[in-house]
């Protein structure tokens, strides 16, 4: 096939330290969902280009943190300074790999896509959720619940008093928030976070919008905020451990 524009995209992270072009995509390709516990955690949608030589850096500043885990195959590849999780590699062979569908330019337009659901849970280590140790968000009462989440490595855990667990429900449409894959929970006093301070980052979107809080170690966003409202938690929802959540929410929007 050769190169045409309309199978050529390009992409790379909120802060432009890291640029990229996919080529020769087919027509009518699809954007792959996996149920795994990292991939649900970054809301990824992955985009395999068909060869090693569809896939062009064009620019990198360094800046790409990998994490691995359990067997360490794969490399989950996100921004050290803004946090947009970018690719997945085989483990020091660049390939085979595929880019996060949320750094490409236009994602907003490419969301509308469907996606094929793939369902890397049932392969390698089940995942366990993080245990949250720290103190419980104030004012129990007798029609909350508390619910725990964490980013992938456990860095970032945390407890949330929800009214109950199938009241959760996401209050964005999926495309606010899109390069960091956020499913907005909004929250006010009704979470209390445990994490060290210096493994976390905060990044401010470039409109001056929002501040997106992720995990230096393995790159999950746990929360954003509105600069504005600094009350308000705008919990990823995607980060709760609740089981069926992943499927009813995660696998969806
Ligand atoms: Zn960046
Ligand atoms: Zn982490």
């Amino acid at each position: 096939m050769k190169d045409n524009n309309d199978a050529t995209f390009q992409g790379g992270c909120l802060c432009g330290a890291y640029k990229f072009q996919v080529k020769n995509l087919e027509a009518g390709w699809q954007p792959r969902r996996c149920n795994c516990a990292i991939c649900r955690k970054k809301g990824a949608l992955w985009v395999p280009p068909p060869s090693q030589d569809d896939f062009i850096i064009l620019k990198d500043d360094g800046n790409l943190k990998s994490y691995t885990f359990d067997a360490k195959v794969w490399s989950h590849e996100f921004c050290e300074t803004c946090g947009v999780n970018v690719k997945v590699s085989a483990r020091g062979s660049g390939w085979p790999m595929a880019v996060n569908l949320r750094a490409l330019d236009e994602a907003e337009k490419l969301y509308s896509r469907e996606w094929n659901k793939i369902g890397g849970k049932a392969f390698g280590v089940v995942y366990e959720p993080k245990s949250y140790t720290g103190e419980l968000p104030p004012g129990q009462e007798d029609d909350t619940e508390i619910v725990n989440g964490s980013c992938h490595c456990g860095e970032v855990t945390y407890a949330a008093k929800v009214k109950s667990v199938e009241d959760v429900k996401p209050q964005s449409n999926g495309s606010a928030l899109l390069s960091h894959g956020i499913l907005v929970l909004p929250l006010k006093n009704d979470i209390q976070f445990r994490m060290n301070e210096t493994n976390v980052r905060e990044y401010t979107t470039k409109d001056g919008l929002t501040k997106v809080m992720f995990c230096r170690t393995c790159g999950v966003p746990a929360q954003a905020q509105s600069p504005s409202e600094n009350n308000s938690v705008l919990l990823n929802l995607r980060t709760l451990d609740v089981e069926g959540l992943d499927e009813k929410w995660c696998m969806n929007i």
